[in-house]
């Protein structure tokens, strides 16, 4: 725990009852059941797993996410963004993001099979200079740190880290993402895939 911990006493996020940054009536909000898409073409696809059909050299090859990006989640990551310096929401959503990924099975088989790293979703140049830090890398690193999993600044990523994690906090459009993958295969990345924690 943190010291800022104790200067901003932990409330629900939602209707401000003090003890927890979600309490647990609000938390039966947060929708686990999420369904896999492709990320091309949104529409339901195994594990993720982006269609045959909807793929060329350099699309991204799956997505992975742990909520739905529903009203309770949209709360709780606006929170995340705006005030990074609560460990413990950090801790938080962290633990969410990985219960919800381990009891995929799918990742689960994904990532027993091969070498993985993490990236973070690249944020603007304008954004990052606004905010001064990038929330999808604070994600990656706790997440990794649980996960056993390197994450590494994504303008390093050569030939040599073949297959790659994208982590981000929402993802909408996956534009980013897809954009992001196209530019890791163009450097030799063999997979990549895409992890996060709301997904819509
Ligand atoms: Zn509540
Ligand atoms: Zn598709």
């Amino acid at each position: 725990m943190g010291i800022l911990d104790f200067i901003f006493p932990k409330r629900c996020i939602n209707c401000k009852k003090l003890g927890d940054y979600l309490c647990p009536n609000c938390f039966s909000y947060l929708s686990f059941d999420n369904r896999s898409f492709c990320m091309i073409c949104k529409k339901q696809s195994e594990n993720g797993l982006t269609h045959k059909l909807c793929k060329d050299k350099y699309t991204i090859d799956g997505c992975f996410s742990a909520l739905k990006y529903n009203y309770m989640a949209k709360k709780m990551i606006f929170q995340f963004k705006n005030k990074p310096y609560l460990t413990d929401l950090q801790n938080f959503l962290t633990e969410l993001f990985y219960e919800s990924l381990i009891q995929n099975e799918g990742f689960i088989e994904l990532v027993k099979r091969r070498n993985w790293v993490f990236v973070a979703s690249p944020l603007s140049k304008e954004i990052f200079r606004k905010r001064g830090y990038n929330q999808a890398e604070i994600l990656a690193r706790s997440l990794g740190k649980k996960l056993k999993i390197q994450t590494i600044d994504i303008n390093k990523i050569n030939r040599t880290f073949r297959n790659v994690f994208i982590v981000d906090d929402v993802v909408k459009t996956g534009r980013t993402l897809q954009k992001a993958s196209n530019d890791l295969k163009r450097r030799g990345s063999r997979r990549v895939y895409g992890l996060i924690l709301a997904g819509s």
